[in-house]
């Protein structure tokens, strides 16, 4: 018998469906470096649609995405970004915007909502006047859900005030849409219309919607030219890659319509965990499929009951010195939900009465890191 796990980390640890395997060994490919992937095309020229934009340009992660963006649209020396700084690609993504591209970050405070206020981000635009010492603003980037806000939601009518700001000034706005299925299917509107202010959206193949690598960057023709030259010089060209654009294919088709229910089990796990009286569960704060709660009890650490569960083969990570994160994807079920909350109750009066050891960590898994 193989034993339960309920992996609950993250939406990135999905293992592909058998139609996924299934489509990935019938792929009709060639080399996508010579243009020549015509599963590649296929499902570029889908995912251009869905989000209504010209072009659409497969890459082998999300980092690599949002950096391939912010260099063709921060293409000339001296360029700064405004972003928030609970951001993914200012906090999780080596920096690469400034170690490799040469961009100036400037951050806008993340409200607890995901938002950035508007006022703030006009107010971070740096002045023509001093453009002798100033760097050149020439972006803004969003990310919608916000993953480190706890996956909230930036309304449609919120990105479109965004853009307004950025047309206004000239400015180009990306959105890194890594689960911009889950805030389209949670705001129930279309990810075409939340993402039309936008001039370049990433969006991740292998969260939510559970294809084993990639993501996908949409944005007008023009863009999506120069970006397949950065993707080149970044080693992001591969050649058959048909093979994992069949495999996202079946991932858009199949996940988009489950990822309500990840939701639903979001609320019902955020639910449980409130339950238990050493947690602080904001019920209002789970929109999409992650669940963040504060432990209130001081005896108890993020690591420590995330070490314990991993004996009971429930995975999670710490999200802070005194918080813990659960994330819901298509293969965790209602009863998996289940089980995961009985887990943590046990866990947490094991840890309280002080009848734990953490002797052997199996795989590894929980470690102490805060982020992902
Ligand atoms: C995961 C994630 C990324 C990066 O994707 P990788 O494929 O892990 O490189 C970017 N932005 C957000 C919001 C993410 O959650």
């Amino acid at each position: 018998m193989v034993a339960r796990v309920v992996d609950l980390r993250s939406d990135t640890v999905t293992k592909p469906s058998d139609a996924m395997r299934a489509a990935m060994a019938a792929a009709d490919v060639d080399d996508d470096v010579l243009g020549a992937d015509p599963t590649a095309q296929r499902f570029e020229a889908e995912m251009a649609a869905l989000t209504g934009k010209e072009a659409a340009l497969f890459v082998p992660s999300g980092t690599m995405a949002n950096l391939i963006c912010v260099l063709v649209h921060c293409d000339v020396r001296g360029s700064e970004v405004l972003l928030g700084d609970n951001s993914h690609i200012h906090v999780y993504e080596n920096g690469g915007i400034s170690t490799i591209g040469g961009v100036h970050p400037r951050t806008v405070a993340n409200n607890p909502d995901g938002t950035m206020d508007l006022d703030k981000i006009v107010a971070a635009i740096r002045h023509k006047d001093g453009a002798l010492y100033y760097p050149t603003t020439r972006l803004i980037c969003l990310e919608n859900t916000q993953a480190n806000c706890g996956g909230k939601c930036l309304s449609a009518e919120y990105t479109d005030k965004v853009g307004e700001i950025a047309k206004s000034h000239g400015l180009k706005l990306h959105i890194d849409g890594a689960r911009i299925f889950n805030a389209s299917v949670a705001l129930g509107v279309p990810v075409h219309r939340l993402v039309k202010a936008a001039d370049s959206v990433s969006v991740c193949l292998s969260k939510g919607l559970g294809a084993p690598v990639g993501s996908v960057i949409v944005g007008s023709k023009a863009f999506i030219d120069k970006a397949k030259i950065v993707r080149k010089t970044l080693g992001g060209g591969m050649r058959q890659v048909g093979i994992l654009c069949a495999a996202a294919y079946v991932a858009v088709r199949d996940t988009v319509g489950k990822l309500a229910d990840d939701h639903r089990r979001a609320k019902a796990l955020a639910e449980g965990l409130k339950k238990i009286k050493q947690f602080s569960v904001d019920l209002t704060s789970v929109e999409t499929n992650m669940v963040f709660f504060d432990i209130v009890d001081s005896r108890i650490s993020p690591d420590t009951l995330c070490q314990v569960l991993e004996k009971r083969n429930v995975l999670a990570m710490p999200a802070s010195s005194k918080s813990v994160r659960f994330v819901l994807h298509y293969q965790i079920s209602d009863s998996d939900v289940q089980y995961a909350l009985t887990c943590v109750e046990k866990a947490v009066e094991e840890v309280l009465t002080g009848g734990y050891k953490v002797e052997h960590l199996a795989n590894g898994t929980t470690k102490n890191y805060y982020g992902h």
